[in-house]
């Protein structure tokens, strides 16, 4: 077999096996899933392999979404440099103590061998001399050891809290902190995963009405309340594929991928008949204030690369929700619901 046709059975073999693992979890081989899928076959990402393992330890199958977060946490460059660095210099250090300890038992060996050559050359003389000297390298060397060990221990606890810290503040830089939604940046972190795995888009943007009146009337403290509860209903209304995001103060996004408009409209009028149910007190006049409104702006399927084209669209198509008196939903260009 020539060397170009071994490396194709290889490499269908892996495909084959790729295939597998997806049938296998009941994967459907989107781009990532079956990326994952291969990597996990030719098992050269250490990190993919240990964590599918892990989670299946705990887990009856893989759910497409451990799968993407997945891809996105090893495939995905991420830009918190700093934290990033910390492991990096830990790490060094762990390695630096670990060829120091290397170069110490070399010498402790050498020691020994030196002095088991003095006992075999001078008889019985001097051997207690010798062996006490042995006993006291030897405790020192212990000595050594311990101490490497106690500052392996104690790098190994700070590696361990960095990691967790890089976790908390790479999901904290994604999320906007009052509603718990995608803040714009994380709109861009979560983008080319959601463009690998789908082709089209439909776009809602939405805003509450007269906001500035509830803020201006009862407080910024009660403003927040309506934006977080708000967030959570648009949170509780979209599948597990949908984009969220607070895009702006009392504006939010939602990107719905493989929906077409019927799909979008439905998830705006739930968000609406749920939002319009809400109704808060203000603290301290006790008076009873809602239900606030919103009103969407709904740009119809697009293509990744007319996304942001879209998102125009369907601020547009808002504007014109505005326009013509709120509380009101809008495809673009001005079809009215
Ligand atoms: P419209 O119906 O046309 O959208 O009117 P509006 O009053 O909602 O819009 P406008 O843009 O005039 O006011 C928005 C207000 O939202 C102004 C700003 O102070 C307030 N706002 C923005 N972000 C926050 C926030 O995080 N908390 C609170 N409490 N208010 C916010
Ligand atoms: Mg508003
Ligand atoms: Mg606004």
């Amino acid at each position: 077999m020539s060397t170009q046709v071994s490396t194709l059975a290889i490499a269908f073999n892996k495909m084959g096996q790729a295939k597998d693992f997806l049938m296998s979890h009941q994967l459907i081989p989107t781009p990532v899933q079956y990326w994952i899928a291969y990597e996990y076959s030719v098992a050269k990402h250490p990190e993919v392999v240990k964590c599918i393992d892990n989670y299946l330890i705990e887990h009856n199958d893989l759910s497409p979404h451990f799968v993407c977060d997945l891809y996105e946490r090893c495939f995905i460059p991420t830009s918190d440099f700093e934290l990033t660095q910390s492991v990096d210099s830990l790490l060094d250090n762990v390695l630096q103590d670990v060829s120091q300890n290397g170069a110490l038992l070399d010498k402790y060996a050498e020691l020994l061998n030196n002095q088991v050559g003095e006992i075999e050359q001078s008889g019985t003389t001097h051997a207690v001399e010798i062996i006490n000297e042995v006993v006291r390298t030897t405790k020192k060397t212990a000595q050594s050891q311990y101490e490497l060990s106690q500052r392996l221990m104690h790098s190994e606890q700070n590696a361990k809290q960095l990691q967790q810290a890089l976790k908390e503040a790479q999901l904290e830089a994604i999320t906007d902190q009052l509603t718990g939604l995608l803040n714009r940046k994380g709109m861009d972190k979560k983008r080319p995963i959601l463009e690998i795995e789908h082709n089209q888009f439909t776009i809602i943007m939405m805003d509450i009405d007269f906001f500035k009146k509830i803020n201006d009337d009862n407080g910024h403290l009660l403003g927040d309340r309506v934006i977080r509860q708000f967030g959570q209903v648009i949170k509780n209304t979209v599948r597990g594929d949908d984009l969220s995001i607070r895009f702006g103060g009392e504006e939010f996004l939602i990107i719905l991928p493989s929906t077409d408009i019927n799909g979008a409209v439905k998830v705006a009028q739930n968000i609406q008949t749920k939002i319009s149910k809400i109704a808060w007190k203000n603290k301290k006049t006790g008076a009873t204030i809602g239900p606030a409104t919103m009103s969407f702006g709904i740009a119809d399927r697009c293509n990744k690369d007319l996304w942001d084209d879209r998102i125009q669209l369907a601020d547009s198509a808002l504007y014109k929700a505005k326009e013509t008196g709120r509380n009101k939903i809008v495809i673009h260009p001005d079809k009215e619901i």
